[in-house]
């Protein structure tokens, strides 16, 4: 560890000091640095006194950054590296003596700091939520079983997330009794925060709630939120609250339109009890979505998914575990003759002397992936999609 002085808001990618929030963000930008960094595993976050370690992941074709394990909380907090969530760590393991955690740090065994975005992208893909065949149907009801199947399989501080997970069911008259015990059961196990202590529970304790937002209205200090079919209401500080209109911009954009649309927005928070017993989310993520609850940023996409939903075909929609999404297909169609067909769209503010090279380079990408491509070039009508191919009749 190298004690340099601090320079908040850039990181240093092998030897080469860029914008922390562009690295953060648009990974696919710093390819080239990173596939060298993760080489001589030279990446550091320049926010604090020492040089703060950060890994290098693959997903996809993208090698992308985060904060090194159980080190979130040392960031600055404006940092884009920074998660609260990672108070309660023990950095001693990991930094050695020589630094002293800035702040009281409660020892944890496992815990480690969670992406909640990638908490939020992993049970989608595991429930295959952004995928769609023709015949398929799905409501809330089915969604919310086929979350509740991938949380099984999810891991959160070391332990599985299934216990701590509450996805409100459908309300019906006459499971009201259940749904109420099952609630209370969930309520009941929550950690209790006191007003003087200001240390977090345990990642390994910590409980979430996801569904789809009902309702964002302002109150003292922050703002209530409630999901659909359930009827608590959640605080959010107004610190955490701007916090996640940054960070979940396209989410919180959609929140902010009044007007009937066909996408809403899920949200999963992290939540716990505060003073009077209520319901309070210490941190949370917003996901814009379209219809069948497929991932879709803006309208344009909504209204792509629109004509491949009426026209029964099949797809995916690759997920940005990045928030960023540029280099993936906005969807991709998987009935294509032979190869898979990636539909790209810019959107009408895209540069028009510029859609040639882009197009010619997602081409390129698409073929390095073995697939076909196609464009729609807004404000341009949307042309005919790729043929399915025939399906097999016996
Ligand atoms: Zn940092």
């Amino acid at each position: 560890m190298q004690n340099h002085g601090k320079h908040i808001g850039l990181i240093r990618i092998d030897g080469v000091e860029v914008s922390a929030v562009d690295a953060r963000y648009r990974p696919s930008n710093y390819q080239t640095l990173l596939v060298r960094a993760r080489k001589s595993g030279r990446a550091a976050c320049l926010c604090s006194d020492h040089d703060l370690r950060l890994s290098i992941k693959k997903r996809g074709d993208l090698l992308h950054l985060a904060a090194w394990p159980d080190q979130a909380a040392l960031h600055d907090e404006s940092c884009p590296f920074y998660s609260g969530l990672g108070r309660a760590v023990d950095v001693s393991r990991n930094l050695g003596a020589e630094v002293a955690p800035q702040g009281a740090v409660h020892p944890a065994k496992s815990a480690i700091p969670v992406d909640l975005w990638d908490m939020l992208h992993s049970l989608w893909k595991g429930a295959g939520l952004n995928k769609w065949n023709p015949g398929w149907r799905r409501d809330w009801g089915l969604a919310r079983s086929l979350l509740q199947r991938a949380s099984a399989g999810h891991e959160a501080g070391g332990s599985a997330i299934a216990e701590r997970i509450y996805i409100p069911p459908v309300f019906s008259q006459d499971k009201k009794q259940s749904i109420n015990d099952e609630w209370m059961a969930f309520y009941s196990r929550l950690p209790r925060v006191s007003a003087q202590d200001r240390f977090r529970p345990q990642m390994s304790e910590s409980s979430f709630l996801l569904g789809v937002v009902a309702s964002v209205e302002p109150c003292s200090r922050g703002v209530l939120i409630r999901l659909q079919h359930h009827y608590a209401k959640i605080f959010l500080s107004s610190d955490y609250f701007e916090r996640v209109a940054r960070l979940s911009r396209r989410g919180w954009t959609q929140l902010q339109i009044t007007q009937q649309s066909k996408s809403s927005v899920v949200a999963i928070l992290v939540v716990e009890l505060g003073v009077d017993d209520r319901l309070v989310a210490t941190d949370c993520v917003l996901m814009r979505v379209g219809q069948r609850f497929i991932p879709s940023n803006f309208e344009a996409e909504d209204l792509l998914l629109a004509k491949l939903l009426e026209e029964g075909r099949a797809f995916e929609r690759p997920l940005s575990f990045a928030q960023s999404h540029k280099q993936c297909a906005n969807f991709v169609l998987t009935d294509t003759p032979a190869r898979k067909t990636e539909l790209h769209l810019t959107g009408g503010g895209f540069p028009v002397h510029r859609i040639d090279s882009w197009s010619r380079e997602r081409e390129q990408i698409a073929s390095s992936r073995g697939c076909n491509v196609w464009f729609w070039h807004k404000p341009g009508p949307m042309g005919d999609l790729p043929a399915a191919s025939k399906r097999d009749a016996s």
